[in-house]
């Protein structure tokens, strides 16, 4: 068994258990030092039965009693309640923090993970979205601790093996283009939550699922690789790759481009950032380029798909409105899946917010926090 402790933040989400799904068939990568869960104890209480962490976080409080009897072994601790992950980052004994939270709820424990210096493998792509200036701030990120477990952004930071981030010409982001990407914008009006969950590629959580189909998932992801790699917005280009595959391009000074290929597997990614910057041995099948396939490409439509451009907007003008962007996004989505609003109700209540929300206070986490209130309070208000 390894010495090298890994806590999962997240752990019964789609992430964390393609995570421990991994690390169950890979031997002693790891030890499992910390599991968390929101809601869903059955699933916590199964994985931790199995893997056997010393300490386990379950935020909702209301199943304390019923997760308790379903556990198979007495962990040394068991933390209740919404703190319980931000003080586990600060305090718990880990070497590594796969943080696979959904939400801005996830940048807390980024950054106390990074404050200690620790490693911490990125799914919670939000940390960077919102708080990406106050992280690349961070000695620990300048020191490469944060490694990206988005498939886009660990394709650029495989690309950029050996290279110098100052050759890089732009960055081609690609994108699925979602389930609607041929839709008219008559169709995309009666777009239902059935529809939307529908992704054609990748089986993911809800939140990201629709961020796909509205292609403010590619957003997020420009604004995230802006903070990773240092680079403007206006060097980073998105473009549909229906089959998956290409997971991102980079194209250097020089004319030459590099691109990271593989099949459309989140545990690919998991395993990069896992190990890096090692390579361990994948246990599925891997892309057979002896069958004849197609890698296509097609421009994104930012008519039909406004929300990739208000996250562009966002992250150009900086300050706070990556912020608001993200926060009215999370809050659009949940209603939507709510049944509150209509599909085409999101950019709108996104581009209300952008332009309703603003602070001229400096950036710091209290100041992310306080604005990341006042938008979802403002965007619960809309259309009602
Ligand atoms: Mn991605």
């Amino acid at each position: 068994m390894t010495d090298l402790k890994l806590a999962i933040f997240g752990s019964t989400g789609s992430i964390g258990t393609q995570a421990l799904e991994i690390l169950s068939n890979s031997g002693n990568l790891f030890q499992i030092s910390a599991l968390s869960a929101n809601n869903n104890y059955q699933l916590l209480a199964g994985q931790a039965n199995l893997f056997k962490p010393d300490v386990l976080i379950l935020a909702n409080t209301e199943h304390r009693n019923k997760f308790e009897k379903i556990l198979s072994y007495k962990p040394k601790e068991i933390i209740y309640g919404n703190d319980g992950l931000d003080n586990f980052a600060l305090k718990g004994e880990y070497d590594v923090l796969l943080n696979s939270l959904v939400g801005f709820s996830g940048f807390m424990s980024t950054y106390n993970a990074l404050i200690r210096h620790k490693k911490v493998a990125l799914a919670n792509k939000e940390s960077l979205v919102v708080g990406g200036e106050i992280i690349s701030a961070l000695p620990a990120f300048k020191e490469g601790k944060l490694i990206p477990v988005d498939s886009e952004h660990s394709a650029m930071l495989q690309c950029l093996a050996g290279e110098n981030l100052k050759d890089i010409q732009k960055i081609i982001i690609t994108a699925s283009g979602g389930p609607f990407k041929d839709y008219t914008a008559q169709q995309l009006k009666n777009v239902k939550v059935e529809d939307a969950l529908n992704h054609p590629n990748w089986d993911m959580g809800a939140k990201i699922t629709i961020d796909s189909s509205t292609m403010m998932n590619k957003g997020l992801e420009i604004i995230e690789a802006k903070w990773l790699f240092n680079i403007p917005v206006s060097k980073i280009e998105p473009v549909v790759h229906p089959q998956s595959i290409i997971h991102s391009i980079i194209e250097f000074v020089d004319g030459s481009s590099k691109a990271q290929l593989g099949p459309p597997d989140m545990k690919v990614p998991i395993l990069y950032a896992l190990t890096y910057p090692e390579r361990i041995n994948y246990p599925n099948p891997t892309l057979d380029y002896t069958q004849a396939m197609n890698l296509d490409f097609r421009p994104v439509d930012f008519d039909l798909f406004p929300c990739i451009r208000l996250a562009i907007d966002a992250a150009g003008e900086g300050g706070f409105q990556p912020a608001i962007l993200n926060a009215a996004n999370e809050i659009a989505v949940d209603r939507f899946l709510k049944r509150e609003i209509r599909y085409i109700d999101i950019p709108e209540i996104i581009e209300s917010s952008l332009h309703n929300i603003h602070s001229d206070k400096e950036i710091t986490p209290h100041a992310l926090q306080t604005i990341d209130r006042e938008t979802r309070a403002f965007a619960n208000t809309l259309l009602k």
